[in-house]
C-alpha cells in the first residue's frame, strides 16, 4: 500500500455514550464494527460547510470496510441535500484537469470515457448504466465514442432530469434501481459509491444488472493518498484500494486497478464477475489509524501558527477547508489559480488569484510532499516569499 504515514497503530479512546448508533454492524460481514473517534473539523462535500467535530468511524475487523457512523437525523439531513434542487444546480462536475499529452484542460468525464472506450463496442446492443449519473456528463462523453450504444443514468435527485441528455438512446431513472430490468455491458460508479447508504443492496442490484461478461467501473477518492478526504462527513463509507478490493471480492467481483496519471488521489478500478469460490480472503488495512494521527499532527501545527501577518490558504478543497476550520479568524482568504474561482468566495471568505497577493501576506501550503511542484511553481511564478508548508 502506498502511504506516507508512519506504520505504528495508534490507540484511540472511545466512549459510546455520546452518540446514537444505528449502523454498528458491517453490512456485508454482520460482525460488530470497531468504533474510532474522529475529533477533527468535518465538512459537507457540497459547499464545504462545517459538520462539527464529533465524527465516529466504524471499522469492520473482517473486510476492513470503514463506515461513517451517523444517527438517523444526520442521515436524513444528508439525504435531503442529495435530493435537493440546490444540489442539482451546484455544478459539482465542472472541475477540470490539465493533460500534457493533449495540452488542454478536460473534465473528469472526458478522461474516464477515454479509459472506458477500450471496453465498449459501438453497437445498439451495447448498454451502459451510470449509477449516480448527476447530469449525465459521463454518458454524454461515452456517446461521443460509441454513439450507437444505449445510455441509462440513475440518480436519486429528480431535479437532474431536465439537465440529462434528451436523445432517444438516453434514459434517466430516479426511482429505485429495482425498477431497472435490463442487463448492462458496463456499469459505472463514478465518485458515487461512498454516498450510497445501502451498500449491500447496491451490490445485489449490480449482480442482477450486469451481463456475465459485463464490466463494473468504479472511481472514488483514495483515503490513503488524500487523508483529508476522511473529513468529508456526508459520505457513508471511506475507501482505500485494499478495502475496495476486499469488498469486490466478497461480492463475487475481481478487481483490476487502472494505472493512470490523471487521478493520482483516486482509486480507479475495472471489475467483472468472477467465480465466488476463488474469492481471496480479505487483507488487513490499518490506514485509518495512521490518517487520524497524521491529521491530528497537522491540526497541532496549525494551532501553533502565529497571526503576525495576514494569512491565506492555497486551494478551495477539503484540505483548505480543514486549515480554515482550525485557523478560524486567523485565516483571512483563500488563493486559487483557477480563474472560475477567483473573485468568488469559499466558506464565506474571498478567493484571490496568487498574482493579486500582497508580498507581506503569508500563504499556507497544506499539500505536503506530493505537491512539491506547486510550491516550486509558486516560488518562481508568483515570487512567493512568506509561506508555511504542512507536511
Ligand atoms: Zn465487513
Amino acid at each position: 500500500m502506498m502511504t506516507s504515514f508512519s506504520s505504528s497503530k495508534v490507540n484511540i479512546d472511545f466512549e459510546t455514550d455520546s452518540k446514537d448508533f444505528l449502523n454498528k454492524e458491517c453490512p456485508f460481514c454482520e460482525v460488530s464494527l470497531e468504533l474510532i473517534k474522529v475529533e477533527l473539523p468535518l465538512f459537507q462535500h457540497f459547499g464545504f460547510i462545517d459538520l462539527g467535530e464529533n465524527g465516529v468511524i466504524g471499522r469492520c475487523p473482517r473486510c476492513q470496510l470503514l463506515v461513517n457512523i451517523l444517527d438517523f437525523s444526520q442521515q436524513k439531513k444528508i439525504d435531503a441535500i442529495y435530493e435537493s434542487s440546490d444540489y442539482a444546480q451546484g455544478q459539482i462536475t465542472n472541475q477540470t484537469y490539465f493533460v500534457k499529452d493533449i495540452n488542454k484542460r478536460v473534465t473528469r468525464s472526458y478522461l474516464q470515457a477515454e479509459i472506458l472506450k477500450g471496453y465498449l463496442s459501438n453497437t445498439n446492443t451495447t448498454k451502459i448504466l451510470d449509477i449516480g449519473c448527476f447530469d449525465g456528463e459521463l454518458l454524454r462523453e461515452l456517446s461521443d465514442r460509441v454513439p450507437e450504444a444505449q445510455f441509462h443514468g440513475f440518480d436519486v435527485n429528480e431535479y437532474l432530469k431536465p439537465l440529462f441528455p434528451e436523445q432517444k438512446n438516453f434514459t434517466f431513472w430516479s426511482s429505485g434501481l429495482e425498477n431497472i430490468k435490463e442487463k448492462f455491458d458496463l456499469i459505472c460508479l463514478s465518485c458515487s459509491m461512498m454516498y450510497i447508504k445501502d451498500m449491500h443492496g447496491l451490490f445485489k442490484h449490480i449482480q442482477r444488472l450486469i451481463k456475465p461478461e459485463g464490466k463494473l467501473f468504479i472511481q472514488m477518492p483514495d483515503m490513503s493518498m488524500n487523508p483529508y478526504s476522511l473529513l468529508l462527513a456526508d459520505q457513508y463509507f471511506y475507501f482505500t484500494p485494499c478495502i475496495l478490493k476486499n469488498i469486490l471480492s466478497q461480492n463475487g467481483f475481481d478487481c483490476t486497478f487502472i494505472e493512470n496519471d490523471c487521478f493520482p488521489r483516486d482509486v480507479v478500478v475495472i471489475s467483472k464477475l468472477t467465480d465466488r469460490h476463488r474469492a481471496s480472503p480479505p487483507k488487513e488495512d490499518l490506514n485509518i489509524y495512521q490518517i487520524i494521527q497524521y491529521l491530528r499532527e497537522q491540526k497541532e501545527k496549525l494551532e501553533a501558527i502565529s497571526d503576525e501577518s495576514n494569512i491565506g490558504v492555497l486551494g478551495t478543497t477539503v484540505t483548505a477547508a480543514f486549515v480554515d476550520g482550525i485557523l478560524g479568524d486567523k485565516n483571512l482568504f483563500f488563493v486559487d489559480e483557477n480563474v472560475n474561482r477567483t473573485e468568488s468566495s469559499f466558506r464565506g471568505k474571498k478567493v484571490v488569484h496568487p498574482k493579486s497577493m500582497d508580498r507581506s501576506e503569508k500563504l499556507i501550503l497544506p499539500y505536503g510532499p506530493s505537491n512539491k511542484s506547486i510550491k516550486e511553481r509558486f516560488l518562481s511564478e508568483f515570487n512567493l516569499n512568506n509561506f508555511e508548508e504542512l507536511r
